[in-house]
């Protein structure tokens, strides 16, 4: 699908705000793509002037830098992309359908920026051979599934995709009665505010879409209280405006926001924001060697649970899950030297509310037995 005119092409970013960043992360981005050409081939880089002035370069350790930057590691990784076990939930291109109720739409395979832990890593950036190209057969297969009730449009990002393509996905969804609301998950409020800001045209279609009866609801990932600034605080505003609900999903990542203070601190800003902590995931695993962003789950656990002294009912009413082969998985707590699970939303019938405990290693990342 054809993307957002603005974007890509020529970088033409809210130029008067951001001129003299423009300048400068151009040059940037372009020597960190020199330092690292072999990585970038196998995954791009992308980023907004936006979102890398975020950055302190000074920092060593600058979370945004650690999720937007590539590293030599990421050679490394083998067997991309079958891990997540996604191609057994495509029933058409572009359309997986995992739970009974939700039809996943892959409308974009482009995003803002890349974020180097994304688990989708196997198309991101690279090829097409993944996304809908034809919205209209997956409005088909909704009509011949009348047990799906939302959808869920993610990608890449919808947001990337020109005024025009989302209209028209949005104008053909409203025409399914079936469906109780739509769901949109993006990135763009976090990296690339000003596509929303400055795009009164996009707001209009949100709005008229997003109807009394038949909410949009954006899911954003916002991970570090660096990305709340006026800039995003003003694009989740002019959603609001737009009557679109927003919810969070942030991922635990390390060197990011593992630390309870740091975590705690963006689940308030962004219930103060109008944000809703929806989730946060453990890191989903897309090649079977750890990556750096991994937290183990024990770790995982006493992070969270940390966390949530510092948050009230509103902020922590955010599920920490796997989003795992066979569903959602909570990650509960601990119970001596096991770790509680509940499955959230199930794959299979069997699993559905299914509690259940593992003994797992101090370093596991992950719980593979499912897959
Ligand atoms: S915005 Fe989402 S889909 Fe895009 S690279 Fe980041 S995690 Fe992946």
């Amino acid at each position: 699908m054809e993307t957002h005119h603005e974007y890509s092409e020529n970088w033409n970013i809210d130029q008067n705000q951001y001129n003299k960043n423009y300048l400068e992360t151009k040059e940037i981005l372009e020597s960190i793509k020199n330092t690292y050409p072999e990585v970038v081939k196998k995954f791009p880089m992308r980023s907004t002037p936006y979102y890398l002035s975020l950055i302190n370069w000074d920092d060593e350790a600058d979370p945004i830098a650690k999720m937007v930057i590539p590293s030599q590691d990421e050679l490394n990784y083998k067997d991309i992309g079958t891990i997540t076990h996604e191609h057994d939930n495509t029933k058409l291109f572009g359309l997986q359908h995992k739970y009974d109720q939700t039809a996943l739409i892959l409308v974009s395979n482009e995003c803002a920026s890349y974020c180097r832990y994304c688990f989708r890593k196997r198309f991101v950036g690279l090829h097409q051979k993944e996304i809908m190209h034809n919205f209209e057969k997956a409005v088909e297969y909704i009509k011949d599934h009348p047990e799906i009730n939302n959808v869920l449009l993610s990608g890449g990002d919808p947001l990337i995709l020109s005024n025009q393509n989302i209209k028209r996905i949005l104008e053909l969804l409203d025409e399914l009665p079936q469906l109780k609301f739509i769901r949109i998950g993006s990135k763009v409020p976090v990296t690339f505010p000003s596509r929303i800001t400055n795009d009164p045209e996009l707001l209009d279609i949100l709005k008229d879409y997003s109807k009394p009866n038949r909410r949009i609801h954006l899911q954003t990932h916002f991970n570090h209280p660096k990305e709340i600034t006026k800039e995003s605080i003003s694009a989740i505003d002019a959603l609001i405006s737009a009557n679109v609900l927003i919810q969070n999903q942030s991922v635990l990542l390390r060197g990011v926001n593992d630390d309870p203070k740091i975590l705690a601190e963006l689940l308030n800003s962004l219930v103060g924001i109008g944000v809703n902590p929806y989730y946060v995931f453990q890191c989903r695993p897309f090649t079977y060697k750890p990556s750096a962003f991994q937290v183990p789950l024990w770790e995982g656990i006493d992070i969270i649970n940390e966390a949530r002294k510092y948050l009230n009912g509103q902020s922590k009413r955010f599920k920490f899950c796997m989003s795992h082969a066979t569903g959602k998985i909570e990650i509960i707590g601990k119970m001596g030297d096991e770790i509680l699970f509940k499955y959230h939303q199930s794959k299979y019938p069997e699993n559905h509310n299914k509690i259940f405990t593992r003994k797992l290693p101090k370093d596991e990342v992950w719980l593979w037995e499912h897959t």
